[in-house]
């Protein structure tokens, strides 16, 4: 017998490795985007806000944003992150001794994202601050997102039915300053108890959702008390987000119609603790994402609920709360775009393939400009919205409300899955891989679509912009009471800076009186969604962004038929100056910028 022969056969006799312990040196593999601002390297985000909220830049007024970006892209709320989406929250329906309890547990890390997100200020808050809170909460919602989303559900409910609460003054009056308190409170007890306290939304049923009219949960007339007119709910809910809120906004069908409703968790009955109401939950939905947020089903088996506004009127209170959801749904996935774009350039800066850094070769440039510039329009209209929102006093703005509200929920909402594909397809295979919640870009991807289904899907976007457009003031040339002539007055703004713009504005204009029609081209309505908001981005890019950026959304998306896939930039697009801009501030890479060794880019 040879000596390998016999060598060999004693490594494996004795269980010794053949060749040596070390199979392989781990090269090439980026380090992850952690221990960062999120704020200061959003060049988009800040030039938004800059242009929106002139007052809330400059250093000593930027500092709570940048002191939210650093806590956002910092390690250790990272690592929140990543726990609250994999230990997902779980159902407790009786205690050990049977009694009903209805409760659902949370990994502690959910409590300490959510406090975060409270003591920021992002749910009731802003309605009782001043001029600009808006458009100052919506900067920081939108970098919260790319923190962890599913957490932001119960804060954008919140957020969404503070206002909507003041359609029954005494239950505005008791909870009003719990709602915009920024003390995080998470035990069950009677509002006089809680520092701080959300909300929820209760709508949608088996029977339907986009059409709520059909909802059959049944309200009974009970009588009168300090909250008002007091009802007994008897039905279900499909879809019940953050049931462990401390209160809910509810429909329900009276003999007047339906009905807007506020049902507490607990009853006001003067018990230290106070009574459950009748809410029983039923099950949590099993989703593809957003894994952090209980989404429950429930049934009411005669819940006290009280009036909110006027019997029979259920629909116009939901839809003014719709309003302030969809603004969160479009801040939302900017946010979460901005944080796929983020990843994307993380990684290819430090990923070498055939030899060079990915990000300095010239088809993966055309792919990660296209992305920033899809990213920063997202941010831009959706910061517009946040602008109008905050003007509430505004006639103008008020229908540039009325008008942006769906253009910028269904198409930024439609782009982001896109986009997070694309932004995957930049890690290769790593972007694919969960890894026990640090694959942030697979949980990015997974949460992407809900923005555009919940709080009305495309479609329904689609159609409420026909139904916004036929808003028309008798004469057509008031720009606060005509839809069409608000939006002609925004684009008006920069006639002239680029002909594709101008064309593209001219023909979308053109199309609106067919749209405004009775009844309108429904089949086209999706085209037309898309078109507006290309239009209100291109415009708002030029008063926002720089020129390069500008010039790269009008030659790609303003001509031909339209966004193509990412990657389809034309020859001639300042592709690095693009990059360079979106790179987020203090990765790797920036450190490698820092010291002037980062290849071509
Ligand atoms: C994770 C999650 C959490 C949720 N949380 C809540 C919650 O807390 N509270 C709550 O009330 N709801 C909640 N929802 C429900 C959500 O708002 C609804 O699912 C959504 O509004 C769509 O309603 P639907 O599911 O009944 O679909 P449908 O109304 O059946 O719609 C299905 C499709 O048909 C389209 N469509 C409908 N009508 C038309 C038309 N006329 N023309 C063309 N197309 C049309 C829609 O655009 C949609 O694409 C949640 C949903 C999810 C996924």
């Amino acid at each position: 017998m040879n000596n390998f022969a016999e060598t060999a056969r004693a490594a494996h006799t004795i269980g010794a490795p053949l060749l040596g312990a070390t199979t392989h040196e781990v090269t090439n593999q980026p380090e992850p985007l952690s221990g960062y601002n999120v704020y200061t390297g959003d060049r988009a985000l800040r030039d938004a806000l800059a242009f929106h909220r002139p007052g809330a830049v400059g250093d000593a007024a930027e500092a709570s944003q940048r002191a939210l970006g650093a806590l956002l892209g910092s390690a250790e709320m990272q690592t929140h992150a990543r726990l609250a989406s994999i230990h997902k929250p779980e159902l407790r329906t009786h205690d050990r001794f049977g009694h009903r309890i209805d409760e659902v547990e949370f990994h502690p890390s959910y409590h300490a994202l959510l406090g975060a997100a409270v003591n920021a200020g992002l749910h009731g808050t802003p309605w009782a601050r001043g001029p600009g809170a808006h458009i100052e909460r919506a900067a920081s919602f939108l970098m919260f997102t790319q923190l962890e989303p599913s957490v932001l559900c119960p804060v954008s409910m919140t957020y969404a039915v503070t206002p909507a609460l003041r359609s029954n003054a005494a239950v505005f009056g008791d909870w009003f300053s719990a709602l915009s308190s920024t003390a995080y409170d998470p035990r069950l007890a009677p509002v006089q108890a809680k520092r701080g306290v959300t909300m929820g939304m209760g709508m949608t049923e088996k029977q339907g959702g986009s059409d709520v009219r059909a909802n059959t949960t049944q309200a009974r007339f009970i009588g009168d008390d300090a909250w008002g007119k007091r009802f007994e709910l008897v039905g279900h809910k499909w879809f019940f987000s953050a049931p462990m809120s401390d209160a809910f906004l509810v429909l329900a069908q009276t003999p007047s119609g339906l009905s807007c409703f506020f049902l507490p968790r607990v009853l006001p009955d003067g018990t230290p603790n106070g009574t459950r109401n009748a809410i029983r939950i039923q099950r949590l939905k099993d989703k593809l994402g957003n894994a952090a947020n209980a989404s429950s089903e429930v049934e009411f088996t005669g819940a006290s609920a009280w009036l909110v506004g006027e019997e029979g009127r259920g629909i116009p209170q939901i839809l003014e709360m719709g309003m302030l959801t969809r603004l969160d749904c479009a801040l939302g996935t900017a946010g979460l775009m901005r944080g796929a774009v983020s990843l994307a350039l993380n990684h290819t800066a430090q990923r070498s393939a055939f030899g060079k850094t990915l990000v300095s070769q010239p088809l993966m440039q055309n792919v990660l400009a296209d992305i920033a510039i899809e990213s920063e329009a997202a941010t831009a209209l959706a910061m517009r919205l946040a602008r109008a929102i905050d003007h509430q006093d505004d006639p103008f703005e008020t229908m540039m409300r009325r008008v942006l509200t769906p253009v910028a929920k269904f198409w930024v909402c439609k782009r982001g899955s896109a986009l997070a594909q694309e932004a995957m397809e930049c890690l290769g295979g790593n972007g694919y891989v969960e890894e026990h919640g640090e694959g942030v870009m697979a949980r990015i991807y997974r949460e992407m679509p809900l923005n555009s289904i919940w709080e009305g899907a495309g479609n329904i976007m689609a159609l409420d912009l026909l139904r916004a457009l036929r808003k028309r003031d008798a004469k057509n040339t008031d720009r606060s009471a005509d839809a069409v002539q608000a939006l002609a007055a925004e684009l008006d703004t920069t006639r002239g800076a680029n002909a594709s713009l101008d064309r593209f504005a001219d023909g979308l204009l053109a199309r609106f009186d067919d749209a405004a029609d009775a009844g309108g081209d429904e089949a086209g309505a999706r085209r037309l969604a898309q078109d507006v908001a290309l239009a209100v981005q291109g415009s708002l890019l030029r008063r926002h962004a720089p020129d390069f950026v500008f010039d790269a959304f009008c030659r790609s998306r303003l001509g031909g038929n339209g966004p193509q896939i990412f990657g389809t930039l034309p020859s001639g697009v300042a592709m690095e100056a693009i990059i360079e801009r979106a790179m987020p501030v203090g990765t790797p890479f920036d450190r490698l910028r820092a010291i002037g060794n980062t290849g071509s880019v």
